[in-house]
């Protein structure tokens, strides 16, 4: 899909700022709530993380139940645990009813541990969600290593609500549903400027000029300074992925068949799958700057190879990066800065499902149909946000010799 870009001024009830999943979901449950909300988009559809990642639609915040419940309490910390639970539904259901033709498995997700304290861990993760009803299944290192095709991993856990979709299919299928339900999408119309007039919001791109009644900012880790302190609040880093050649059926039957999506325990962790065009695609951390570097590259290809040896002489034709947005607590966060201004963004690499769940409930909260089960926080800058890169780089490291040293994160 191809959009115009905005031009002249107009008015208009709810406007979004950023064509990801965060704004495309809430376009889309205000469209078919009977409202016409506008998507300005910086560049393109899924230009941001959303067009870019690894295609992994898994459930669940990266905080366990116990986790959510202890932090949120037991009454906010259950309505938490419904909503992340039931996010890989609300993908796959919207993918169903909106007929995207996005490529969507539903062979669930795995995540193995990458050494024996860590799969102490996963196994009580995984009783967490079986004691909530979640049909999951405790997998044995050989169990895994007949799975996945790899004797890396000490076992893990497999979470049958999980998947995977083509990303850009999905994200285009998003605001072709939300354009035919009545929203308007424009792209290549970055927001300038975002300034309160009176009891409105004018919002301006360099061809045209909106007033808003509310607005939502969702931009993640491509957030500028419309909203001040939004940027400083969350670390964009990058993550990159590879994606191989076609591979040869009695490979594609060892490796990942099926279409099961795994990532590791590792904090530095490698996710993979196999595309239903059967090319292993595997992702793993970029730099904590703006560039890709080539080295990081090669690393990504040699940790896939030391996954996956039979991949050795496989050739790489695809390879590419985007940013998402990490926070300090590792959760989402929900921002409500003034009066008609929303923000919703920092899903910490787990965001497909989350940033489509949160689109319905931001859609629900902008038109004051109801409250968000989500807490609304003030926007809280990281103070040594100027310094992200050298400070990150020690945690890059920190963290690789935790990983080496097989601790559970
Ligand atoms: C490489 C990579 C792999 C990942 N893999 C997975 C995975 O396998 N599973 C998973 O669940 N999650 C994954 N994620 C995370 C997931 O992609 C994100 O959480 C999700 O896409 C966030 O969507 P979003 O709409 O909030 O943000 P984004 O998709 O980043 O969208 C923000 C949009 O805002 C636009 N924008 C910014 N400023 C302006 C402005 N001033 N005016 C207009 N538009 C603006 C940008 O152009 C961008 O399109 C991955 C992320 C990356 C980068």
């Amino acid at each position: 899909m191809t959009a115009d870009a905005l031009s002249g001024s107009d008015e208009a009830d709810l406007v979004i700022i950023g064509g990801g999943y965060t704004g495309l979901s809430t376009a889309l449950h205000l469209a078919e709530a009977g409202h016409r909300p506008i998507v300005l988009e910086a560049r393109h559809i899924g230009f941001g993380a959303t067009g870019r990642n690894g295609g992994q639609v898994i459930p669940g915040l990266k905080h366990d139940p116990e986790e959510l419940l202890a932090h949120f309490g037991p009454d906010h910390g259950r309505q938490l645990i419904d909503l992340a639970g039931g996010a890989a539904d609300l993908v796959f259901d919207l993918v169903d009813r909106h007929q995207i033709a996005c490529a969507p498995v539903r062979a669930g997700w795995i995540q193995a541990a990458h050494s024996k304290q860590a799969l102490i861990k996963v196994v009580n993760r995984a009783q967490q969600w079986q004691e909530r009803g979640v049909a999951i299944e405790l997998l044995s290192r050989s169990e895994i290593a007949a799975r996945v095709g790899t004797t890396l991993y000490h076992g893990g856990w497999r979470d049958p609500r999980a998947g995977a979709i083509n990303p850009l299919a999905y994200a285009r299928g998003l605001a072709r549903a939300a354009s035919a339900a009545g929203a308007t999408v424009f792209e290549n119309s970055p927001v300038t400027s975002l300034k309160r007039r009176a009891a409105a919001w004018e919002v301006s791109t360099p061809g045209g000029v909106l007033t808003a009644r509310q607005v939502l900012v969702a931009t993640n880790g491509y957030s500028s300074d419309l909203v001040p302190g939004l940027k400083q609040s969350v670390l964009p880093v990058q993550s990159m992925l590879i994606a191989t050649e076609i591979l040869a059926p009695e490979v594609r039957d060892r490796i990942l068949p099926g279409g099961v999506v795994l990532s590791e325990t590792r904090k530095l962790a490698f996710y993979m799958r196999q595309s239903v065009d059967g090319r292993i695609v595997f992702g793993g951390r970029g730099s904590v700057g703006a560039l890709e570097h080539a080295g990081l590259m090669s690393a990504l290809r040699a940790g896939m190879v030391r996954t996956f040896p039979d991949l050795a002489d496989t050739r790489i034709e695809n390879s590419w990066s985007g940013h998402l947005a990490l926070t300090m607590d590792g959760l989402p966060h929900l921002h409500a800065p003034a009066s008609g201004l929303f923000v919703a963004l920092g899903y910490n690499g787990r965001g497909i499902a989350m940033s489509t769940s949160f689109g319905a409930m931001v859609a629900k909260w902008m038109t004051g149909e109801t409250e968000p089960v989500y807490p609304v926080s003030s926007i809280r800058p990281i103070g040594w946000h100027r310094l992200r890169e050298p400070v990150m780089n020690i945690g890059v490291r920190w963290y690789w010799l935790k990983d080496r040293l097989g601790f559970a994160s």
